[in-house]
């Protein structure tokens, strides 16, 4: 597709997803949320508008596009409502590893699948003893014939009580050394012994379903074995953890965004002695800095998806995107809080909302702690004395 086309179907698709938000999605938002309600008739829609495969490739019924797009169509969602971009964000990272990584069978059967959201889920990594240390995990498959037999407990699971499918990530091999070489990745439907053990309760993200998973002599054939090969799991998670993050940091953005949209508006209402509180001087610099965040983590966020998008190295800018974009999505949200006063804390206002959904983005994806060293090592690394 050449460029001029590209952005036109960019826009046309942007425009329709303003619409769908506004018309259908932010009238119900307080309810969902506060219910901790699964958003089942929104998310049919965004079956239906292809959402579920934005960035598979057309040739197996996805939208095919750019993660530059991508990132703006995750940034606009989230600045409705953060947790439905979790409903297709962690989705995709399945579907990209299946399409980076599966073998030609399994991209033929998944990936139209995945696409029309028939088969959706999302991506099991933690357990409740390994989070950040990925190769600390417990959860091991062993081969019996043309299966393999799976035991152990994985949590923090999105999407895994009303999605069917994950990429479980498993020990093949638990006394390999390093431990990574014993490391391989599943594509998990749901099956006997695979068991939503509980749903966890949430400071924010509600609506959206995060789980407890319990295996137990969960059998999964061999050929669901990504890429067909054992060992490979890390690279394979490790490999979508850029993708991963700029999705994230989009996702801070959209929170920043949405906060200081919501602080304008206020700020230019609310009088005290005699005057818009956006003529303080401290309500004022308070939106001279949020403005800022907004603005320099859409920089940030769009350079690291055009590396990605251009094949470039990217790893730092990501990093740098995750990082600044989510802890702007944080501070954005508290600013605002205070620029509501005592209505911040009020249900009635979205304030509160973005207030308790801002801090999950700085721990998922590898923790802002984490993207810190990562950003000093590659600085390091690319900058030799
Ligand atoms: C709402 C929600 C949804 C989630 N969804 C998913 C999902 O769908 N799939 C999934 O697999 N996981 C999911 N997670 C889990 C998430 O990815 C982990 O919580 C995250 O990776 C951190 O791991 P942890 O909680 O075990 O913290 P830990 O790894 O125990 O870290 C604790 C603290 O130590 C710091 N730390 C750890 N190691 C280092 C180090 N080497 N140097 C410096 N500091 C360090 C961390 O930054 C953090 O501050 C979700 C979590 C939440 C809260």
């Amino acid at each position: 597709m050449d460029l001029h086309a590209a952005d036109e179907q960019e826009q046309m698709i942007l425009d329709s997803l303003d619409r769908f938000l506004e018309t259908e999605v932010r009238p119900q938002v307080r309810k969902l949320e506060h219910e901790d309600i699964y958003p089942t008739e929104i998310v049919e829609k965004m079956k239906e508008m292809g959402l579920f495969g934005c960035i598979i490739a057309p040739e197996y019924g996805g939208l095919g596009l750019s993660t530059s797009t991508y990132a703006k169509i995750v940034a606009r969602i989230t600045e409705t409502w953060m947790s439905l971009s979790g409903i297709i964000n962690s989705h995709l990272i399945m579907a990209s590893a299946v399409q980076r990584h599966g073998t030609q069978a399994q991209k033929d059967y998944y990936l139209p699948k995945f696409a029309t959201g028939e088969l959706r889920g999302g991506v099991g990594l933690t357990e409740p003893d390994a989070g950040t240390d990925l190769q600390a995990i417990r959860t091991v498959a062993v081969r019996e014939g043309d299966h393999y037999v799976v035991n152990g407990t994985k949590t923090w699971i999105t999407n895994s009580m009303y999605g069917n499918t994950i990429a479980l990530l498993v020990k093949t091999d638990p006394n390999a050394q390093p431990r990574h070489k014993g490391m391989s990745l599943f594509i998990a439907e749901k099956g006997e012994g695979f068991k939503v053990a509980r749903k966890l309760e949430k400071l924010g993200y509600r609506g959206i379903d995060t789980c407890e998973l319990v295996f137990e002599n969960y059998r999964i054939p061999a050929d669901r074995l990504i890429g067909g090969v054992e060992g490979l799991g890390l690279k394979q998670v490790l490999s979508g953890l850029e993708l991963g993050r700029i999705n994230v940091a989009a996702r801070g953005l959209g929170l920043a965004s949405a906060a200081l949209k919501e602080a304008t508006q206020y700020s230019q209402i609310r009088k005290t002695f005699g005057k818009p509180i956006c003529e303080h001087q401290a309500i004022q610099l308070m939106l001279g800095e949020m403005a800022t965040r907004v603005e320099a983590s859409r920089l940030l966020v769009e350079s690291a998806a055009r590396a990605f998008d251009e094949g470039r190295r990217c790893d730092m800018e990501a990093g740098m995107a995750k990082y600044f974009a989510t802890e702007a999505g944080l501070r954005n949200a508290t600013d605002a809080m205070r620029i509501h006063g005592g209505y911040g804390y009020s249900k009635e206002y979205p304030i509160e909302r973005m207030y308790r959904d801002a801090p999950l983005m700085t721990i998922g994806e590898g923790t802002n702690e984490l993207q810190r060293i990562i950003i000093a090592k590659q600085l390091i690394e690319r900058n030799p004395a």
